[in-house]
Protein backbone atom coordinates (compact mmCIF):
# COMPACT_ATOMS: atom_id res chain seq x y z
CA UNK A 1 0.00 0.00 0.00
CA UNK A 2 0.96 3.62 -0.45
CA UNK A 3 0.96 5.76 2.35
CA UNK A 4 2.06 9.55 2.77
CA UNK A 5 4.59 10.00 5.85
CA UNK A 6 6.72 12.17 7.94
CA UNK A 7 9.68 10.90 8.84
CA UNK A 8 11.29 13.23 11.17
CA UNK A 9 10.23 16.40 12.75
CA UNK A 10 10.34 19.34 10.45
CA UNK A 11 10.92 17.16 7.20
CA UNK A 12 8.31 16.68 4.09
CA UNK A 13 5.47 14.48 3.30
CA UNK A 14 6.87 10.92 1.54
CA UNK A 15 5.18 8.65 -0.11
CA UNK A 16 6.05 4.99 0.33
CA UNK A 17 5.52 1.77 -0.35
CA UNK A 18 4.55 -0.51 2.85
CA UNK A 19 3.20 -3.89 3.29
CA UNK A 20 -0.56 -3.77 4.53
CA UNK A 21 -0.93 -3.86 8.09
CA UNK A 22 -2.43 -7.06 10.20
CA UNK A 23 -5.26 -6.20 12.50
CA UNK A 24 -4.41 -7.26 15.49
CA UNK A 25 -7.15 -8.14 18.72
CA UNK A 26 -9.39 -5.34 18.99
CA UNK A 27 -8.65 -3.49 16.13
CA UNK A 28 -10.06 -3.27 12.96
CA UNK A 29 -8.83 -2.46 9.20
CA UNK A 30 -10.23 0.37 7.01
CA UNK A 31 -9.33 0.73 3.13
CA UNK A 32 -9.11 4.46 2.76
CA UNK A 33 -11.05 6.34 0.86
CA UNK A 34 -10.60 9.83 1.84
CA UNK A 35 -8.86 11.92 4.81
CA UNK A 36 -9.17 15.05 5.98
CA UNK A 37 -6.36 17.48 6.28
CA UNK A 38 -6.87 19.39 9.63
CA UNK A 39 -4.71 22.04 11.06
CA UNK A 40 -3.78 19.69 13.43
CA UNK A 41 -1.97 17.80 11.56
CA UNK A 42 0.91 20.25 11.93
CA UNK A 43 1.64 18.64 14.94
CA UNK A 44 3.09 15.38 13.23
CA UNK A 45 4.66 17.84 10.43
CA UNK A 46 6.60 20.09 12.33
CA UNK A 47 7.30 17.97 15.72
CA UNK A 48 4.86 19.62 17.94
CA UNK A 49 3.29 16.52 19.42
CA UNK A 50 5.81 15.63 22.63
CA UNK A 51 6.73 12.06 22.49
CA UNK A 52 5.78 11.29 18.73
CA UNK A 53 7.58 8.84 17.24
CA UNK A 54 8.60 8.80 13.65
CA UNK A 55 7.90 7.71 10.82
CA UNK A 56 4.25 8.73 11.40
CA UNK A 57 1.32 8.83 8.70
CA UNK A 58 -0.80 11.69 9.62
CA UNK A 59 -4.83 12.07 9.36
CA UNK A 60 -7.36 12.04 11.46
CA UNK A 61 -10.49 12.67 9.17
CA UNK A 62 -10.59 9.19 7.92
CA UNK A 63 -13.56 7.63 5.94
CA UNK A 64 -13.34 4.17 3.88
CA UNK A 65 -14.39 0.42 4.46
CA UNK A 66 -13.83 -2.00 6.90
CA UNK A 67 -11.58 -4.49 4.87
CA UNK A 68 -10.90 -6.84 8.31
CA UNK A 69 -10.91 -7.13 11.79
CA UNK A 70 -8.65 -8.64 14.72
CA UNK A 71 -9.68 -11.24 16.97
CA UNK A 72 -12.18 -10.33 19.39
CA UNK A 73 -13.95 -7.55 16.99
CA UNK A 74 -17.57 -8.18 17.17
CA UNK A 75 -19.04 -4.66 16.76
CA UNK A 76 -17.68 -4.13 13.05
CA UNK A 77 -17.48 -6.17 10.26
CA UNK A 78 -16.18 -6.35 6.34
CA UNK A 79 -17.76 -4.15 4.30
CA UNK A 80 -19.13 -1.48 6.65
CA UNK A 81 -18.34 2.24 6.05
CA UNK A 82 -16.59 4.15 8.71
CA UNK A 83 -14.80 6.43 9.71
CA UNK A 84 -11.98 7.19 12.34
CA UNK A 85 -11.44 10.96 14.13
CA UNK A 86 -9.16 12.60 16.35
CA UNK A 87 -10.34 10.67 19.25
CA UNK A 88 -8.20 7.34 18.73
CA UNK A 89 -9.27 5.11 21.67
CA UNK A 90 -8.91 5.48 25.60
CA UNK A 91 -8.85 2.96 28.26
CA UNK A 92 -12.38 2.59 29.96
CA UNK A 93 -10.94 1.50 33.31
CA UNK A 94 -9.17 5.23 34.57
CA UNK A 95 -11.28 7.53 36.48
CA UNK A 96 -11.50 9.71 33.94
CA UNK A 97 -13.42 6.83 31.73
CA UNK A 98 -15.71 5.62 34.65
CA UNK A 99 -17.05 9.19 34.75
CA UNK A 100 -17.46 8.82 31.09
CA UNK A 101 -14.79 11.73 30.24
CA UNK A 102 -13.13 9.49 27.57
CA UNK A 103 -11.38 12.32 26.50
CA UNK A 104 -9.77 12.73 29.44
CA UNK A 105 -8.26 8.82 29.58
CA UNK A 106 -4.95 9.19 32.01
CA UNK A 107 -4.04 5.64 31.11
CA UNK A 108 -4.50 4.77 27.32
CA UNK A 109 -5.39 7.78 25.28
CA UNK A 110 -4.65 7.52 21.82
CA UNK A 111 -5.17 10.16 19.01
CA UNK A 112 -4.94 8.95 15.64
CA UNK A 113 -2.90 9.87 13.15
CA UNK A 114 -0.35 10.73 16.75
CA UNK A 115 -0.38 7.49 18.83
CA UNK A 116 -0.61 5.84 15.67
CA UNK A 117 -0.46 5.81 11.91
CA UNK A 118 -3.77 8.25 10.67
CA UNK A 119 -5.41 8.33 7.11
CA UNK A 120 -3.62 9.56 4.18
CA UNK A 121 -2.52 6.70 3.35
CA UNK A 122 -4.75 3.56 1.37
CA UNK A 123 -5.32 1.31 4.81
CA UNK A 124 -4.54 2.18 8.48
CA UNK A 125 -5.83 0.03 11.35
CA UNK A 126 -7.74 1.27 14.71
CA UNK A 127 -8.73 0.53 17.25
CA UNK A 128 -12.97 -0.88 17.28
CA UNK A 129 -13.56 1.49 20.22
CA UNK A 130 -12.40 4.93 17.76
CA UNK A 131 -14.63 3.81 14.77
CA UNK A 132 -17.74 5.61 13.79
CA UNK A 133 -20.69 4.59 11.45
CA UNK A 134 -20.80 6.56 8.02
CA UNK A 135 -24.25 6.81 6.78
CA UNK A 136 -24.47 5.72 2.84
CA UNK A 137 -26.17 9.50 2.04
CA UNK A 138 -22.35 10.81 2.54
CA UNK A 139 -19.97 10.59 0.08
CA UNK A 140 -16.06 9.45 1.58
CA UNK A 141 -14.85 13.29 0.93
CA UNK A 142 -18.48 14.54 2.23
CA UNK A 143 -17.98 12.54 5.21
CA UNK A 144 -13.91 12.90 6.17
CA UNK A 145 -13.89 16.73 6.92
CA UNK A 146 -16.99 16.07 9.30
CA UNK A 147 -15.04 13.96 11.56
CA UNK A 148 -13.07 16.56 13.06
CA UNK A 149 -14.22 20.17 11.91
CA UNK A 150 -17.50 18.92 11.98
CA UNK A 151 -17.81 16.93 14.65
CA UNK A 152 -15.85 19.90 16.94
CA UNK A 153 -18.63 22.43 15.87
CA UNK A 154 -21.18 20.65 16.32
CA UNK A 155 -20.36 18.67 19.99
CA UNK A 156 -19.33 22.78 20.65
CA UNK A 157 -23.10 23.60 19.91
CA UNK A 158 -25.09 20.97 21.15
CA UNK A 159 -22.98 21.19 24.16
CA UNK A 160 -23.62 25.11 24.71
CA UNK A 161 -26.73 25.28 26.46
CA UNK A 162 -28.22 27.27 24.09
CA UNK A 163 -31.57 26.73 22.96
CA UNK A 164 -33.74 26.64 19.86
CA UNK A 165 -34.56 29.91 18.58
CA UNK A 166 -31.48 31.53 20.97
CA UNK A 167 -29.01 34.15 19.72
CA UNK A 168 -25.73 32.20 18.91
CA UNK A 169 -22.84 33.85 17.15
CA UNK A 170 -20.13 31.93 15.28
CA UNK A 171 -16.61 33.84 15.15
CA UNK A 172 -14.43 32.86 12.18
CA UNK A 173 -15.88 31.61 8.47
CA UNK A 174 -13.19 29.18 7.90
CA UNK A 175 -13.22 25.41 7.69
CA UNK A 176 -14.86 24.88 11.19
CA UNK A 177 -16.75 28.49 10.90
CA UNK A 178 -18.37 27.56 7.54
CA UNK A 179 -19.70 24.40 9.21
CA UNK A 180 -20.87 25.82 12.51
CA UNK A 181 -22.76 28.34 11.17
CA UNK A 182 -24.72 25.81 8.75
CA UNK A 183 -25.41 23.34 12.38
CA UNK A 184 -26.48 26.46 14.35
CA UNK A 185 -28.79 27.47 11.89
CA UNK A 186 -29.82 24.18 11.40
CA UNK A 187 -30.16 23.38 15.30
CA UNK A 188 -32.87 26.25 15.53
CA UNK A 189 -30.61 29.08 16.63
CA UNK A 190 -30.54 32.75 15.98
CA UNK A 191 -27.23 32.39 13.93
CA UNK A 192 -24.70 35.79 13.61
CA UNK A 193 -21.96 34.94 11.80
CA UNK A 194 -19.21 37.05 13.06
CA UNK A 195 -15.55 37.37 10.89
CA UNK A 196 -13.46 40.03 9.17
CA UNK A 197 -14.57 42.13 5.97
CA UNK A 198 -17.70 43.05 4.78
CA UNK A 199 -17.04 40.40 1.32
CA UNK A 200 -17.51 37.74 4.00
CA UNK A 201 -21.00 38.77 4.19
CA UNK A 202 -22.74 37.28 1.39
CA UNK A 203 -21.21 33.82 2.39
CA UNK A 204 -22.35 33.65 6.42
CA UNK A 205 -26.14 34.54 4.44
CA UNK A 206 -25.27 31.67 1.98
CA UNK A 207 -24.66 29.54 4.66
CA UNK A 208 -27.89 30.54 6.20
CA UNK A 209 -26.80 33.14 9.03
CA UNK A 210 -29.42 35.33 10.13
CA UNK A 211 -27.08 38.39 10.59
CA UNK A 212 -23.26 38.78 9.65
CA UNK A 213 -20.71 41.33 11.66
CA UNK A 214 -17.93 42.35 10.07
CA UNK A 215 -15.27 42.77 12.86
CA UNK A 216 -13.17 45.20 11.17
CA UNK A 217 -15.87 48.00 10.38
CA UNK A 218 -17.96 46.79 13.22
CA UNK A 219 -17.36 46.48 17.39
CA UNK A 220 -18.88 42.68 17.11
CA UNK A 221 -19.59 42.86 21.25
CA UNK A 222 -21.21 45.89 21.10
CA UNK A 223 -23.14 44.52 17.75
CA UNK A 224 -24.11 41.14 19.61
CA UNK A 225 -25.38 43.22 22.63
CA UNK A 226 -27.98 44.82 20.63
CA UNK A 227 -29.26 41.68 19.77
CA UNK A 228 -29.82 40.90 23.11
CA UNK A 229 -26.60 39.10 23.75
CA UNK A 230 -25.31 36.05 23.13
CA UNK A 231 -26.77 32.44 24.58
CA UNK A 232 -23.44 30.97 23.17
CA UNK A 233 -20.58 32.48 20.94
CA UNK A 234 -18.63 29.61 18.87
CA UNK A 235 -14.83 30.91 18.46
CA UNK A 236 -13.24 29.11 15.39
CA UNK A 237 -10.71 31.45 15.34
CA UNK A 238 -6.88 30.78 15.78
CA UNK A 239 -6.24 34.99 16.89
CA UNK A 240 -6.50 35.45 20.65
CA UNK A 241 -7.30 39.04 19.64
CA UNK A 242 -10.06 38.35 17.88
CA UNK A 243 -11.70 36.31 20.59
CA UNK A 244 -11.04 38.81 23.03
CA UNK A 245 -13.16 41.43 21.39
CA UNK A 246 -15.95 39.29 20.85
CA UNK A 247 -16.45 38.15 24.40
CA UNK A 248 -18.21 41.11 25.60
CA UNK A 249 -21.11 39.69 23.08
CA UNK A 250 -22.09 37.37 25.64
CA UNK A 251 -25.67 37.73 27.32
CA UNK A 252 -26.92 36.74 30.89
CA UNK A 253 -25.78 32.76 31.13
CA UNK A 254 -23.99 33.16 28.25
CA UNK A 255 -20.89 30.96 27.34
CA UNK A 256 -18.24 31.48 25.10
CA UNK A 257 -16.64 28.48 23.69
CA UNK A 258 -13.43 28.02 22.63
CA UNK A 259 -12.53 25.59 19.75
CA UNK A 260 -10.01 27.49 17.95
CA UNK A 261 -6.37 26.60 20.24
CA UNK A 262 -5.11 30.36 20.54
CA UNK A 263 -1.92 30.54 23.80
CA UNK A 264 -3.76 34.21 25.06
CA UNK A 265 -6.58 35.99 25.25
CA UNK A 266 -8.14 38.70 27.88
CA UNK A 267 -10.76 38.12 29.70
CA UNK A 268 -12.96 40.40 31.85
CA UNK A 269 -13.72 38.68 35.29
CA UNK A 270 -15.90 41.15 36.22
CA UNK A 271 -17.97 40.98 32.96
CA UNK A 272 -17.87 36.96 34.19
CA UNK A 273 -19.13 37.31 37.37
CA UNK A 274 -22.02 40.23 36.89
CA UNK A 275 -24.04 38.13 34.35
CA UNK A 276 -23.07 35.11 35.23
CA UNK A 277 -21.46 34.20 32.10
CA UNK A 278 -18.62 31.35 31.27
CA UNK A 279 -15.50 30.35 28.83
CA UNK A 280 -14.97 27.06 27.93
CA UNK A 281 -13.15 24.92 26.20
CA UNK A 282 -14.57 22.27 23.97
CA UNK A 283 -12.90 19.72 22.39
CA UNK A 284 -14.24 17.41 19.77
CA UNK A 285 -15.31 14.11 20.82
CA UNK A 286 -15.79 10.61 20.61
CA UNK A 287 -16.77 8.12 18.04
CA UNK A 288 -20.66 7.79 18.72
CA UNK A 289 -20.56 11.63 18.53
CA UNK A 290 -18.83 11.50 14.94
CA UNK A 291 -21.80 9.17 14.35
CA UNK A 292 -24.51 11.83 15.49
CA UNK A 293 -22.79 14.62 14.03
CA UNK A 294 -23.02 12.40 10.43
CA UNK A 295 -26.41 11.68 11.16
CA UNK A 296 -27.38 15.25 11.72
CA UNK A 297 -25.49 16.51 8.83
CA UNK A 298 -27.60 13.48 6.66
CA UNK A 299 -30.76 14.89 8.12
CA UNK A 300 -30.17 18.96 7.75
CA UNK A 301 -28.13 19.10 4.65
CA UNK A 302 -25.36 20.28 6.61
CA UNK A 303 -21.69 19.74 4.27
CA UNK A 304 -18.71 21.03 4.08
CA UNK A 305 -17.37 22.95 1.22
CA UNK A 306 -13.82 21.20 0.19
CA UNK A 307 -11.28 21.35 -2.39
CA UNK A 308 -9.93 17.56 -3.08
CA UNK A 309 -6.58 16.12 -4.43
CA UNK A 310 -5.19 12.87 -4.74
CA UNK A 311 -2.81 11.40 -2.06
CA UNK A 312 0.10 11.80 -3.94
CA UNK A 313 -0.51 15.56 -3.97
CA UNK A 314 -0.40 15.49 -0.63
CA UNK A 315 2.39 18.08 -0.21
CA UNK A 316 0.88 20.59 -2.11
CA UNK A 317 -2.69 19.46 -0.16
CA UNK A 318 -1.04 20.44 2.99
CA UNK A 319 0.47 23.32 1.46
CA UNK A 320 -2.58 24.36 0.41
CA UNK A 321 -4.25 24.01 3.91
CA UNK A 322 -1.78 26.03 5.44
CA UNK A 323 -1.86 29.03 3.04
CA UNK A 324 -5.44 29.58 4.71
CA UNK A 325 -6.74 30.35 1.04
CA UNK A 326 -8.55 26.86 1.24
CA UNK A 327 -12.34 27.04 0.82
CA UNK A 328 -12.89 25.52 2.97
CA UNK A 329 -11.30 22.17 3.69
CA UNK A 330 -9.07 19.99 1.84
CA UNK A 331 -9.79 16.41 1.40
CA UNK A 332 -7.06 13.74 -0.05
CA UNK A 333 -8.51 10.73 -2.24
CA UNK A 334 -7.07 7.70 -2.64
CA UNK A 335 -9.21 6.54 -5.56
CA UNK A 336 -10.55 3.15 -3.94
ZN1 LIG B 1 -8.56 17.98 13.42
ZN1 LIG C 1 -9.03 5.82 30.75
Amino acid sequence: MRVAQIARAGGPFEIVEREIPQPDAGRVRIKVQACGICHSDSAVKEGLWPGLQYPRVPGHEVVGVVDAVGAGVTRWKPGQRVGVGWHGGHCGLCDACRNGDFFGCTVGLQITGISFDGGYAEYMVAPEIAVALVPEDLSPVEAAPLMCAGITTYNALRNSHARPGDLVAVLGLGGLGHLGVQYAVKMGFKTVGIARGADKGPLARKLGAHSYIDSQTQDPAAELQKLGGAKAIIATVTNGDAMSAVQGGLGLNGTFMVIGAVPTMTVSPLFLLSGRRAIKGWYSGTAIDSQDTLAFSVLSGVRSMNEVYPLERVAEAYQRMESGQARFRVVLTTGQ
